[in-house]
């Protein structure tokens, strides 16, 4: 077991639904300490580069206008395995798949409509914290 951070985001869908807290208390719940956190929309650029490895996809134009269409929550969560943990408690991409009792099972709309994203792997969390946060938006916890 290792300690690590990733990044999650409450997406625009997630905020319409008035769902931050809820989600928020699901994380806290599992032991996922917030150690960043903002609400912001995302620039058309910001949203294509965040998403840049799904260019090719045919779902990318639409993918980017969802992003784009009201404000989100991006925080930096950080724990014990965190970043399979946040899958975890997500669920599944599309929220047909999605094990009961997880986030996009409970609340998501369809395949693109799926309230939350989380970091898929270290290597793209180090990079997704930094797109967002920078080398110093993280506040270790000292108690
Ligand atoms: P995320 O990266 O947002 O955490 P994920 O890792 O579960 O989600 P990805 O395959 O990385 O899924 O897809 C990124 C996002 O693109 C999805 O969360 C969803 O919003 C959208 N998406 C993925 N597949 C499709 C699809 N087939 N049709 C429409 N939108 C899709
Ligand atoms: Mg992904």
């Amino acid at each position: 077991m290792t300690v690590e951070q990733t990044l999650s985001i409450i997406k625009p869908d997630g905020v319409q639904k008035n769902l931050i807290g809820e989600i928020v208390n699901r994380f806290e719940k599992a032991g996922l300490e917030i150690v960043a956190q903002r609400m912001m929309r995302l620039s058309t650029e910001q949203a294509r580069g965040f998403y840049e490895v799904h260019k090719d996809r045919p779902f990318y134009g639409d993918l980017v206008s969802y992003m784009t269409s009201g404000p989100v929550v991006v925080q930096v969560l950080q724990g014990e395995d965190a970043i399979a943990e946040n899958r975890r408690i997500m669920g599944a991409t599309n929220p047909a798949d999605a094990d009961p009792g997880t986030i996009r099972a409970d609340f998501a709309e369809s395949i693109e409509e799926n309230v939350v994203h989380g970091s898929d792997g270290p290597d793209t969390a180090e990079t997704e914290i930094r797109f967002f946060f920078g080398d110093d938006g993280i506040c270790p916890r000292t108690r």
